[in-house]
């Protein structure tokens, strides 16, 4: 862990651990919420978003787990290939997961569809084409919703000293606005082209399929926000102040990292320039440094049960510790 490359390699998958628990802790609060109301009081707008959010998670939990567990597989070497070190059964186990209930590209395209027609109640059940039809109708009007961390954010947006282009990235306020606004401009963007496609294209699919790519970015723009604004609130709630900085550290990777793993969209769509894309490389190597004294912490935090520890390769002589 000492190495660069491998903080690089593995932080960040440790960071995206802390904020989809975050994200699935808030999920499960709200469906024990709305589960526990009398049926006749549940708002079906909340449930539809509720089921939209579920959705998203899947797919962005089942290809974290696929990807995290394949790096950690690489970043042991051989030992990591070794079925005693149980990394390539767990990647087999998981390897499913990103296709069963539901393909993650469909289910994104779910979301995003969702989102595109503001959880509308007459979407349900609609072949593509009458979606096509009805969005065509529907869309103009993309309103961005909150999460249950409203308050906390737009104190956070409220009170920021700076921009973003001056502003340090590490502010959460710029993290914040930047995960906004891209998901505000590729959702009404999207919500444009569909509709410019739908005029022009005389078959439903033909409109649908000529966005499709950038249907599913405004999605995928949706649900890193709401995983962002879900890590923000756990923060929010932490009462030790120790935990506190470590968290919000964590939170500075995950988010700077998503930036990057978009930064060829921020830099065409000119939200970070030049300059601003290397600040980014800088922040997450100086987080990376921040954080490797605390790598055994944050991962016992993880809570991995007992039962999965004490894989064979570290009992080798030398490897505790590491
Ligand atoms: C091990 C296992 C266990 C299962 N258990 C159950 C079970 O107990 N009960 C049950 O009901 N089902 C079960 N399934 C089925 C599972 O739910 C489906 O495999 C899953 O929903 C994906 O559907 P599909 O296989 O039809 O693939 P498809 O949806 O046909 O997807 C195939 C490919 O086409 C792509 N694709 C599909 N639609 C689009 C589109 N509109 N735009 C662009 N690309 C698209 C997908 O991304 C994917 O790459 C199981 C599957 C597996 C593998």
């Amino acid at each position: 862990m000492d190495y660069l490359v491998h903080q690089r390699r593995l932080l960040p998958h440790i960071a995206k651990s802390y904020a989809l628990g975050f994200a699935q802790n808030e999920l499960i609060s709200a469906m024990h919420r709305i589960q526990s109301m009398p049926a006749t009081e549940v708002d079906p707008q909340e449930q539809r978003e509720l089921e939209g959010r579920a959705a998203g998670l899947k797919v962005v939990n089942t290809w974290h787990a696929a990807r995290a567990i394949q790096e950690s597989r690489e970043a042991c070497g051989g030992a990591g290939y070794m079925a005693e070190n149980r990394l390539t059964s767990l990647r087999a186990d998981v390897d499913v997961f990103t296709t069963f209930e539901g393909d993650n590209h469909v289910l994104t395209q779910l979301v995003a569809k969702e989102l595109l027609t503001a959880y509308a109640d007459e979407v349900r059940g609609m072949s593509p084409v009458e979606w096509m039809r009805f969005a065509a109708d529907t869309i103009s009007d993309v309103v961005k919703k909150r999460t249950a961390a409203q308050q906390i954010i737009q104190t956070i947006l409220d009170t920021r000293q700076d921009n973003e282009e001056d502003g340090s990235l590490f502010n959460r306020g710029t993290q914040l606005t930047m995960f906004e606004d891209r998901e505000q401009y590729l959702l009404s963007t999207a919500a444009r082209r569909l509709q410019a496609a739908t005029k022009r294209e005389d078959n439903p699919f033909d409109a649908f399929n000529f966005v499709q790519d950038h249907v599913l970015h405004a999605a995928r723009a949706h649900i890193d926000r709401v995983v962002l604004e879900a890590f923000v609130a756990a923060i929010d709630d932490c009462t030790d102040e120790a935990t506190c900085d470590l968290l919000s550290d964590l939170c500075d990777l995950f988010a700077l990292t998503v930036i990057d793993e978009d930064k060829a969209w921020f830099m065409e769509h000119r939200h970070l320039s030049v300059e601003r894309s290397k600040a980014v490389l800088r922040g997450i190597n100086e987080r990376c440094r921040t954080l490797r004294p605390h790598v055994m912490t944050l991962v016992e935090g993880l809570g991995v049960p007992e039962y999965l520890l004490g894989s064979a390769m570290l009992d080798r002589e030398g490897a505790a510790g590491s």
